[in-house]
């Protein structure tokens, strides 16, 4: 064992199965089940996709119109959010990075997601003759390639949100769409997606089994495609393409990352391919100086045990571990989080870069969509609160002050950005919307509990 590793509570997984929110973070060295074939040229040619698709997509989509068919979202200063989350001006600064508000999926599984059907498209296109390399891809609107493209079914396994990104896409390009849902996925996501003519397919038990049975239904169909949201390059290289939209969005913003100035960056994951994909990202622009956090609910910490395992620190358990293997339940009301087992994808693209993964209650991601709606008037669904406790966790806990010692990063955290990434919200009914602010509301009024209390005792005794 290297001395930091000896250094990680030992207690960790003690308060991990009691579903207690605490902050892990990944020890030097280890992790050899790791790397992934892609790089930087990778991560450009994702990018220009979405650039050569930006005027069909500004066609077909009048929400587009405005941005000329590019599909991002803003990066914007939380200084009202966080002085409402009692965060010291000397820690640092808050910046949000609004993929709550992207638009035609609503969350950031527009950019994997609508990524992934792009490329489809693409390669589709180019085979049948309808586009060549350089063309106006206007001409994908056509009757002539839209009834090619029909021919064509595009599915997907999905909570909710990644059906949401694919269902409208696919169906808006022409293909037959079809989105296979677990049982605990929204009805008015459903609805919406019925209204678009998608089909929609519902299975019971979790999100990994609506995944499985969406395959297998697929595989079936010689002109059936399937989007693996657990092992997708596409899909991972669409998220990945974020961050060279970042980067020129923190220039712009004045902003410097350099070893003096560290870029925290706090992303809430599910199965791990959104954040795996920023993150990917963000290491390949900044190296060491950006430091990426994966949020996770207290029952659903599936990357966080992927980590720890290809860290050694999971005796006893299979690999690839998942949270029923510790005795969690993967019951969060965060329903874009609630994955049970992480991609392998995603652990081998950032297992050796992660800076660290927390977790957090429901409560505390309820009380955060209230703070940002009281704080900065922006509407979030609660998987997307998660990056709210991270500068919390990193910050305030003995577990953070210590990372933070470790890597000699104290003296630099007057100059530090704290980025959360929003992931979803926009589509979210009033309704429902109004039902999470006043459960929020309530929860925010009340006193905030330590985030770590465990470790705090023990780091004490130790
Ligand atoms: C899907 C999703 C995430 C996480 O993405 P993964 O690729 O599953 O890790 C985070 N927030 C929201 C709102 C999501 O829908």
């Amino acid at each position: 064992m290297t001395p930091s590793q000896a250094s990680v509570p030992a207690f960790s997984l003690q308060a991990l199965r009691a579903a207690q929110p605490l902050l892990w973070t990944r020890p030097d060295g280890g992790a050899a089940d790791t790397g992934v074939p892609f790089g930087l040229a990778d991560v450009q040619a994702a990018h220009d996709r979405f650039t050569r698709f930006a005027p069909l997509l500004a066609q077909l989509f009048p929400e587009l119109e405005a941005s000329a068919g590019v599909i991002e979202s803003p990066l914007r200063q939380a200084a009202a959010m966080q002085q409402a989350l009692g965060l010291a001006p000397d820690g640092g600064r808050l910046w949000i990075k609004a993929d709550h508000a992207l638009p035609v999926a609503g969350s950031i599984k527009a950019r994997g997601g609508i990524h992934e059907v792009l490329e489809f498209a693409e390669k589709l296109a180019w085979a049948q003759g309808l586009v060549a390399p350089g063309d106006d891809y206007r001409k994908l609107a056509t009757p002539a390639a839209r009834a090619c493209f029909a021919q064509y079914q595009v599915a997907v396994g999905s909570t909710g949100n990644l059906g949401l990104s694919i269902g409208v896409i696919a169906s808006a390009l022409g293909f037959r769409a079809a989105v296979h849902m677990s049982a605990d996925a929204k009805e008015w996501k459903k609805a919406r997606l019925r209204a678009r003519g998608v089909e929609v397919v519902e299975h019971p038990g979790d999100y990994e089994k609506a995944v499985a049975a969406g395959r297998r239904q697929v595989q079936a169909d010689a002109r059936g495609y399937f989007v693996d949201d657990e092992r997708s390059p596409s899909l991972f290289l669409g998220y990945a393409a974020a961050a060279l939209r970042l980067r020129d969005q923190i220039a712009q913003a004045g902003i410097v990352v350099d070893a003096e100035h560290p870029l925290f960056v706090y992303l809430p994951c599910g199965v791990g391919g959104a954040p795996g994909g920023i993150a990917f990202g963000l290491s390949l622009l900044y190296g060491a100086h950006a430091h990426c956090f994966f949020a996770e609910p207290v029952q659903s910490p599936c990357f966080l045990l992927r980590m720890m395992a290809g860290h050694g620190q999971l005796p006893g358990v299979p690999v690839p571990p998942s949270v029923y293997d510790i005795g969690l339940t993967n019951q969060t009301e965060a329903d874009g989080l609630a994955v049970p087992r992480a991609s392998d994808l995603a652990y081998a693209a950032v297992g050796q870069s992660l800076a660290g993964v927390y977790t957090v209650a429901d409560d505390a991601l309820y009380g955060d969509l209230a703070r940002l709606h009281d704080s900065e008037g922006l509407r979030i669904e609660p998987s997307a609160a998660a990056g709210f406790s991270g500068p919390r966790h990193l910050l305030d806990s003995p577990a953070g002050q210590q990372w933070l010692r470790q890597r000699g990063l104290l003296p630099h955290l007057t100059r530090a950005t704290h980025l959360a990434w929003t992931t979803g919200g926009l589509y979210v009914p009033a309704e429902e919307y109004d039902r999470f602010l006043s459960r929020g509301q309530r929860l925010a009024a009340a006193p905030q509990a330590p985030t770590d209390a465990p470790s705090f005792h023990l780091s004490r005794r130790a």
